[in-house]
Formats: C-alpha cells, structure tokens, sequence
C-alpha cells in the first residue's frame, strides 16, 4: 500500500518463539492461546493465505488486521478486511495498523508488523516540486491543520 510507513517488522520476535518452543522451553499450550475474539475476526474479517501454520502444520495461517487511532473513535481496536483498509487510508490522517497471524486449528498466534496508513503519508508526495524538502512540508501542514481546529 502506498501510503504505509513507519512499518515494524516482527518476524525475529516469531523466530525466537519458534525457537524456544523447538528447544522445549514453552510450550504449545504458551503460544497457541487466540482468544475466542481473535478467532472470530479471523473468520469474518480475516485474509487468507497459502502460508502453513508453523506449530500443527496441518491448517494455513489468516492474517487478521486490527486498527487504532484517535480519529477511528469506537472503531479503534476492531479488525478490519484488507479491502477495507485503502479506503480508510484514504479518508483518515493517520491509523496504526497490527497484523496478527491466527490458525483456527490450533490456536497459534502471533504478531506479525504494524505500520502506519492515512492521508498524512501523501503530504508532500508526487506534487511535481520534486526539491522541496518534504519534513519541512510535513511540519508546516501539520501546524496549520493544529491552527484550524
Ligand atoms: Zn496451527
């Protein structure tokens, strides 16, 4: 998507979990422990992949999409489909977004990268000025927006 930034990537996090669950020092019971929320907006919300789930092997992994912000009001927190997120990139300034990997055969769940959406990230883009220092722009609009309210 063109207007995420700021993204943090947690698949090093992932690893180590594998990792020391392959070595025996926690257990599946640690790991595969999705809430009957999660596993709900993983069905109805939820992106499927191709992707098996590391643990049981035996279902793929859905990629469910929580979103936060001030501007979602009592949105916030409710996951959202991947269609759904463009269209809010479009009309909010700023929202997080947390993606989280769920197997609805067993449970396992992790976090895989947040990032940032919203209009705020086309500020200063593709205008034609080309030399004009886009931190600067940032600043400025910022302010001004701040000065409206
Ligand atoms: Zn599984």
């Amino acid at each position: 998507m063109r207007t995420q930034r700021q993204v943090v990537d947690y698949s090093l996090q992932k690893r180590a979990v594998l990792r020391e669950l392959l070595a025996g020092r926690v257990g599946t019971y640690d790991v595969c422990d999705a809430s009957p929320y999660l596993k709900n907006a993983a069905r109805f919300h939820g992106e499927p992949t191709d992707r098996r789930c590391p643990i049981c092997r035996s279902e793929n992994l859905t990629l469910v999409h929580y979103i936060y912000g001030d501007e979602l009001k009592q949105s916030a927190g409710q996951a959202r489909t991947l269609t759904e997120l463009p269209v809010l990139a479009m009309t909010l300034r700023e929202f997080q977004v947390f993606v989280v990997e769920v197997c609805l055969g067993c449970d396992w769940n992790h976090l895989v990268e947040q990032y940032l959406l919203g209009r705020d990230g086309l500020v200063g883009d593709g205008d034609g000025t080309g030399t004009q220092d886009a931190a600067g722009a940032e600043g400025v609009g910022r302010r001004r927006r701040e000065a409206q309210r």
